[in-house]
C-alpha cells in the first residue's frame, strides 16, 4: 500500500493592504471677503464709510459740472436758446456727489465727464 500524500502548503499571503494617505492637516482656505458694492452713479448706493466704519447708504446731491456745461454749449450752438439753461436743472448732466448720511462726509464724486 503506497500512501501518497500531498502536502500543500496553503500559504496565506497575509492582506497588505495599505490604508490610503490621509492627508493630515487642515489647510485653512483664508479667503479675504471683500464688501463687493455696486459703483455709486447717479442714484444712492450703499457704500463703506471709512469715518463710520459701517455700511451705509448714501445721500445724494447734484452739482453742475463739466457735462452740463458742454452740454449748455452745445444747445447754445445748435441755437435753442431756451433750452441753454436746460442742462442745469437736469440732474442727469450733473455731478453727483454721495456723502454718509451719518457723518456728512463726502465719499465719492461721481464726474459725467
Ligand atoms: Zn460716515
Amino acid at each position: 500500500v503506497i500512501v501518497c500524500s500531498v502536502a500543500r502548503l496553503d500559504k496565506k499571503s497575509p492582506n497588505l493592504s495599505k490604508p490610503p494617505p490621509v492627508l493630515s492637516g487642515n489647510c485653512p482656505i483664508w479667503q479675504h471677503l471683500t464688501q463687493v458694492t455696486a459703483p455709486l452713479r447717479d442714484t444712492p448706493g450703499v457704500t463703506f464709510c471709512v469715518y463710520c466704519q459701517k455700511n451705509v447708504l448714501t445721500r445724494t446731491s447734484f452739482e453742475i459740472g463739466a457735462m452740463a456745461w458742454v452740454f449748455c454749449g452745445g444747445i447754445t450752438l445748435l441755437g435753442c436758446w431756451p433750452c441753454m439753461l436746460l442742462p442745469f436743472c437736469l440732474d442727469s448732466c450733473k455731478d453727483v456727489k454721495h456723502y454718509c448720511p451719518s457723518c456728512n462726509n463726502l465719499l465719492h464724486f461721481y464726474r459725467k465727464m
